[in-house]
Order: structure tokens, then sequence, then C-alpha cells
């Protein structure tokens, strides 16, 4: 029996066929089960800030795993202060702010949808409205698919948790939409999923001011943008904006499952015991793991090094002059490459027959997320691979238009 027969007999169908399967991990590379060597610039989905078996990482793992894992939330444990505290620090809540643990960005985003609903429930004004962002997405669950504004995603699912609209991506259509009964507005703010789409110039501005001009709550997902890949620690800094919340996961546990809900001012205080909670959410073991590789980013620089890197790449991809390449979006170390053809499957095919991991969100683009530690090598490696797969496929396409 091989690998593709277990996981097509054994696993339930919500993901399609696995397309490699790895045995391990170092660095910036994989390794499957024939020992071929992979270049990884997808990190687990902007997971892997440090890479594969970073020593800090590990180190985290082992030492909290041998002191204390696990105690429940009754429990406070000095792990989950320290991770709570620098999270506070790192999105600059000033001392107002407060600290939601979960396992994931799903759970975070099902605590913040939560928070819009008690601010629109428990203020003086009732809010039964949610406003989220058409293309942008936010989870899996049924709550988080209720924000996600996908309606082949949903539709299998219906009907919704209700009261969530979606609006178009502009300041004009947020303007015409809001109003006093508005709990809170959703904003991704670069669409990773939907295909790294930034927002338009100013909208985060504009969204603040709208937002706080209603009494709306603006809650950020930085699921993907946070824990440094765009050049900030979240990408609502560059914006230069203080919203009343975000969301971060993927990025800040480097691999260990772990998600946040991280509060600002007065939607601080919103949730009350009882509200709302997680048996497994910021457990010791968790929160460790998540400090040490926030840690580590913040001593080597990496913040820096994904808005430097991430130049370097775009710099290096519009400078292959591929037919193919339309050109970059996104910023820091979460780039997608636009294609001119729908081909961005084969590319990533192509890229993986070539030893480069690479992701496509949709038809026509390319998602990269390396680490954050990535370099020269990595970087000279990778444009070399890219460079091969694309034209695999361009050799390709020109085969099919003079067959056609
Ligand atoms: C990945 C992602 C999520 C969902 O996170 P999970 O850990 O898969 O539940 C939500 N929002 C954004 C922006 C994401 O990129």
């Amino acid at each position: 029996m091989s690998w593709q027969d277990d996981a097509g007999r054994d696993l339930l169908r919500t993901f399609g066929d696995r397309m490699a399967m790895f045995v391990r991990g170092e660095g910036a590379y994989l390794w499957d089960a024939d020992g071929r060597r992979y270049l990884d610039f997808l990190a687990g989905i902007a997971v892997n800030s440090l890479g594969h078996a970073h020593p800090v990482f590990v180190d985290a793992v082992a030492t909290q795993a041998a002191t204390l894992a696990h105690v429940s939330n009754y429990f406070a444990t000095p792990p989950q202060l320290e991770l709570a505290a620098r999270l506070k620090r790192l999105a600059g809540t000033g001392e107002s702010g407060r600290v939601y643990f979960g396992n994931s960005g799903a759970e975070a985003n099902e605590a913040a949808f939560k928070l819009a609903r008690l601010h629109g429930s428990t203020g003086e004004k009732e809010r039964p409205r949610i406003l989220a962002l058409t293309d942008a997405f936010h989870g899996r669950t049924m709550g988080t698919l209720a924000l996600t504004g996908k309606p082949y995603m949903q539709q299998p699912f219906l009907p919704m948790v209700p009261g969530v609209e979606f609006i178009d991506t502009t300041i004009d259509a947020l303007e015409a939409t809001m109003d006093d009964r508005v709990a809170a507005l959703f904003v991704e703010p670069i669409k990773g999923e939907a295909g790294v789409i930034d927002l338009p110039e100013g909208y985060l501005r504009a969204a603040r001011e709208i937002t706080a001009r209603h009494g709306a709550l603006l809650i950020v997902d930085e699921i993907q943008t946070g824990a440094g890949r765009t050049g900030e620690w979240f990408a609502f800094q560059h914006a230069g904006i203080t919203p009343d919340a975000i969301t971060v996961a993927k990025g800040i546990g480097g691999g260990f499952p772990i998600g946040a809900l991280i509060t600002f001012g007065a939607a601080s205080e919103l949730f009350y015991p009882g509200t709302h909670g997680s048996t497994f959410g910021g457990n010791a073991l968790g929160t460790a793991v998540s400090s040490a590789v926030l840690a580590e980013i913040e001593a080597e620089g990496l913040v820096g090094n994904a808005a430097e890197r991430g130049r370097q790449l775009r710099t290096a991809i519009t400078g292959l002059g591929s037919a193919l390449v339309e050109g970059c979006r996104g910023r820091g170390l979460l780039i997608g490459v636009g294609l001119r053809h729908p081909v961005a499957k084969a590319v990533v095919a192509a890229a993986q027959e070539h030893g480069l991991i690479i992701n496509a969100p949709n038809d026509s683009t390319i998602r990269l997320v390396p680490a954050l530690n990535i370099g020269d090598v990595e970087i000279d490696e990778f444009v070399q691979l890219f460079t091969a797969a694309l034209r695999t496929v361009e050799d390709a396409l020109v085969l099919e238009e003079a067959s056609a």
C-alpha cells in the first residue's frame, strides 16, 4: 500500500489529494519519503516563521513539555502571562489591552465574532449588523464561515449564522453601508486566500475613521499578515491606526497550533466571566513556544528581514522578464505573483517537480510565504527553481497554441 492509498482511504475528503508526503524539515527545506529535497516557500501557509526544526522552537517545545504542558484555564502559568504581555507590547495596545488565547485562526475569529456580538448587545444602542468584506477569508467554522464572503464555501452549509453583511472593498461602499446599528467591521488587511489582494490605498485609515464615527468596532484579521510577515509586526501598523481588536494565529506559533484575540481600549472590557472559553487555549506549552518564536523574530530582526527580503524577491521576480508574470502584490514576505494566464496550478506542479514548494490561492496567482529568516542563498535558489517552473509552463502554453 502506498501513502496515497492510506490517505485516500483513511482521511475525510475535506482536502483534495495530498501533493507529497514529507518526513522531515530543516530550515527552508523539506524532504519527502524518497529522500528528495524541496525548497519550502509556503512554510505551512505562513506558519513556520523560523523555518523547520529551528533550535529555538525545538528547545522551547522540549523544555516546556518537560516542565509543565497544560493545567486548564482555571489556573495561570508564567508562559501564558509572558505571551499575553508580549503580544500587547508588539501590537501596541498599551496598558488597557487584553488577550484571549485559542488554538487556531478560526478560534481567534470566533472570539472576535462574539466580541462584536457583545458590543452589539450590551451597549446603549442595539447593533445587530456586522460588516465583512467580499472575498475576505476568516475561517471554516460555522461562525467564521458566516464572516467569509465566498458564496461557494457557504452554500453547502446554509443557513449561516445571521447578521453578517458583505460589502465591496471600497471606502465608498463602507461609507454607504455604515450606520449606528453596525457592531463591527471585519477587515483582512491583505486578502491572502483570495489571491494576496491589497486593500485600496488609505482603506484602513478611512475604515478607522468611519467605524469610530458610528461607534462600531474595527476588527483586523492579522492571522496571515501578523507576526512580522509584512515587514511590520502587524499589517495595520503600516497604516498608523489603532484598531479595536486584531486576531492572530499562523506565524505566531512557528508551527505550534495557537491563535489569539488581542483587544485595545474599551473593547477589552466586553467579555466577562462565563462568556467564552477553551480547554486547550493558551496552555503553557503553546504559549511558551509562541513566546520563544516571537522573541527569536525580535532578536534576529526578522521583521526587517521580511521587508528587505520581500523587496529583493519582488525585484528578482519582475526582473525575470517572464511573459507569464504580470506583477507582484502583497507586502514583505506575503507575495502574490499575478499570472497572465490561469495556469497557477500548473506552475505549482512544475515547481514541485523542480524541487520548490509554492501554492496557488487561485488560478492566476502564485503565493509565496517563506520563513521570515530566509537569506540570499534561499532567494537565489528560489529564483532558479521558479524560473525553471515558469519556463516549463510557458513551453507547454506555446505548444498548446501551436497545436490549436
Ligand atoms: C488561515 C486564516 C484563517 C483561519 O485560520 P485557521 O488556523 O485555518 O483556522 C483566518 N483568517 C485568515 C486571514 C487566514 O489567513
